[in-house]
């Protein structure tokens, strides 16, 4: 997987669900871990500690990723831990409860602010910070994408659906725009996933009551997207860019 000791990896939504599977992951691989949260400090915490425990290296910052000011500041702190060699776009939100004539411009604002515009504004301070045009020494970015681009999300989150499939748009536009620049540029797509973003719906298990639906006939870990986007961040997929892979037991 190559020498990670002296790389910073920013993981956004890493203090629950598949960003603090992510942010296990490469603190074992040997990255030093900026880890963000917006609300739950003690999550984040843990997941802190829990690198810590092992021997590693990190730092946990509350970041609001709408917020410019907050992503400018979670930017200087994997500042002081390292070199930034890797950008993991994770914090996402959805909301299950709704059709489109029922949705506020609000509820619409903030989706589009957390989903879209949050990894965009990550996007950029790590290009600025990883690219060879301004200095860097390049770098690996993995978007969090969902299968629910493809599918529509109809019923239930159109907006969500339209969320991701912006960020399937950038995976593929930014990926061009910083090829030669040393930075690739990927995104994983998962399907269901148990996490706890599935009680935003009011059903905490709705997670395992889609199992059916699902080939595999079972949700997904949050382990088993970790593992994918540490292989795009890692030296073995040095030729991967643009490319966005579902992860979603076949759905
Ligand atoms: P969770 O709800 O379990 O965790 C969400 C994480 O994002 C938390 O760490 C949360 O912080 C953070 N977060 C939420 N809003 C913001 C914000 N405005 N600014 C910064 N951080 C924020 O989600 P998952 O782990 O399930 O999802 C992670 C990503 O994977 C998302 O982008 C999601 O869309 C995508 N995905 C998930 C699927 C699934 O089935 N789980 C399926 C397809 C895609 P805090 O702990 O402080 O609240």
């Amino acid at each position: 997987m190559g020498d990670t000791s002296d790389k910073v990896a920013v993981v956004t939504g890493g203090s629950r669900g598949i960003g603090r599977a992510v942010s296990l992951l490469l603190a074992e691989r040997g990255y030093r871990v900026c880890l963000s949260y917006v609300a739950n400090e003690t999550a984040a915490a843990e997941v802190l500690a829990a690198i810590e425990a092992r021997g590693g290296r990190g730092v946990a910052v509350q970041c609001d990723v709408a917020e410019e000011k907050d992503v400018v500041a979670l930017f200087e702190a994997a500042n002081r831990l390292g070199r930034l060699a890797a950008l993991v776009n994770n914090a996402g939100i959805v909301d299950v409860t709704c059709r489109v004539d029922a949705m506020s411009a609000q509820r619409l604002q903030r989706m589009m602010a957390t989903n879209v515009i949050g990894s965009l504004l990550c996007t950029r301070e790590a290009v600025r910070r990883m690219s060879t045009r301004h200095g860097g020494r390049g770098g690996a970015i993995v978007n969090l994408s969902s299968i629910a681009a493809k599918l529509g999300g109809a019923g239930q989150y159109v907006d969500y659906a339209a969320s991701k499939g912006a960020i399937d748009s950038f995976t593929i536009g930014l990926a061009r725009e910083v090829a030669d620049e040393g930075i690739r540029v990927n995104a994983v797509s998962p399907g269901v996933i148990d996490t706890e973003i599935h009680a935003s719906g009011g059903n905490p298990d709705r997670a395992r009551a889609l199992a059916p639906d699902i080939p595999m006939k079972r949700a997904g870990r949050p382990e088993e997207i970790a593992a994918p986007i540490a292989w795009l961040l890692s030296e073995e997929a040095s030729y991967m860019t643009g490319t966005i892979i579902d992860a979603a037991g076949g759905r």
